[in-house]
């Protein structure tokens, strides 16, 4: 039987090499590769399909969380409200520009930042929200904005897993003053490389963004207002992401439906939390992550390592991969040590970092895996019940 990857992008290849080939080699042939009307005319379909006014397209997703926090002038001396549990990237750039990131503990049903959690973290130096769409799912982006408002504060939403989402039938990255997404190849919508997008209502920040990419050039060449950064999308993917786009919709249906088969073969599991939408949301599932709730103490165990690890290795066994997003939250990374957090201050975070497990997913992955997969789980779990 053959291994069941978390992701394999081979597959989706075959179905659109063709389209992809030719579009790279349209671009080869062109000798234009850095800028062009080939990035313009993704920034302006991708702005379309987000329904916002402006899209500024990057190197990356980091880039564009970095470019976010330089437009709207937060540096040192500023703080930023944002989770724990969440790729290191988000928290990276708060702390690049020379801010300071203020964690708030997270919602054990939607892994996101506690939203009652935000206003006790507000002081003076507060100037944004950075809220996370994780494993796809959208924050509750009505009640993020009220509490910007109330308190005077930006909002750059953390889009990067969850490319094609809806809040309350707008698109993650339309909601907030900045939405940052990457094209990172595991994404819902990912280049054949790295690559990134901020989307914004507003014109001003759009044209900060664009000069802050271009190391702070003026509108006349060779003239810099500002220290900025090289960070230009490719034309080569900005043609792949062109034809890509095409297939979004269909790609985050088909994740849908995969999580939905989930959901109807794993209920009721004990002992498995599975993961729920949001009911004024519609998420995409980057991940579809699931949390592992032993009943078996580590002493039973032995030294195999904890719960979630022997399950993970008989699932390996039987060629099932899974995956752990993220084993230790942020708030207790060495890096971060001087900024003075310890073990019990985010207690839903640290308990979820040693729950979850992230099972396959992808548009491509077939009924006959997931059935393998399932019955992999459950296998695994019975032989670990006393
Ligand atoms: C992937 C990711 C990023 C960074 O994107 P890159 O394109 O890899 O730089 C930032 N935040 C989150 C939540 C991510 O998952």
């Amino acid at each position: 039987m053959s291994n069941i990857p978390p992701l394999d992008l081979t597959r989706q290849y075959q179905v659109i090499g063709e389209e992809v080939g030719a579009a790279v080699a349209a671009v080869l042939a062109s000798g234009r590769y850095i800028g062009g009307s080939l990035v313009e005319s993704f920034e302006r379909q991708f702005a379309n399909y987000i329904r916002v006014a402006e899209c500024v397209a990057c190197n990356s997703g980091t880039d564009a969380l970095y470019l976010a926090l330089r437009a709207l002038g937060i540096g040192p001396g500023d703080e930023v409200i944002t989770t724990p549990f969440t790729f290191f990237a988000t928290t990276e750039v708060i702390s690049a520009v020379g801010a300071t990131p203020v964690f708030v503990d997270i919602d054990s049903q939607t892994f996101n930042l506690s939203l009652a959690a935000i206003e006790a973290q507000i002081t003076p130096k507060t100037r944004a929200i950075l809220p996370v769409h994780l494993f796809g799912q959208p924050v509750d982006m009505t009640q993020v904005m009220a509490i910007a408002q109330a308190h005077q504060l930006r909002v750059i939403e953390d889009c990067a897993q969850a490319t094609g989402a809806d809040w309350n039938h707008a698109k993650v990255g339309s909601w907030g003053d900045i939405g940052c997404f990457s094209f990172f190849p595991t994404k819902n919508l990912g280049a054949c490389g790295d690559g990134g997008a901020v989307t914004t209502q507003d014109p001003e920040i759009a044209s900060t963004i664009r000069q802050l990419r271009e190391h702070g050039q003026s509108k006349t060449r060779y003239y810099y207002e500002a220290v900025g950064i090289n960070s230009r999308l490719d034309a080569v993917q900005a043609a792949i992401l062109q034809v890509k786009l095409r297939y979004l919709e269909g790609w985050n249906a088909q994740r849908r439906a995969i999580a939905t088969c989930y959901q109807t073969l794993l209920h009721p599991l004990p002992d498995v939390i599975l993961p729920q939408e949001p009911a004024s949301g519609i998420g995409v599932w980057n991940q579809y992550t699931v949390r592992l709730q032993s009943q078996v103490s580590d002493a039973v165990l032995g030294d195999g390592g904890g719960y979630r690890d022997q399950v993970r290795r008989r699932l390996q066994a039987q060629g099932i991969s899974s995956m752990i997003y993220y084993p230790l939250p942020l708030h207790l990374q060495p890096v971060y040590q001087s900024l003075g957090y310890q073990a019990g201050d985010f207690p839903v975070a640290e308990k979820l970092s040693q729950e979850v497990l992230s099972l396959p997913m992808f548009p491509e992955l077939t009924r006959e895996e997931q059935q393998r997969i399932v019955y992999g789980l459950k296998d695994a779990l019975s032989s670990l019940t006393p």
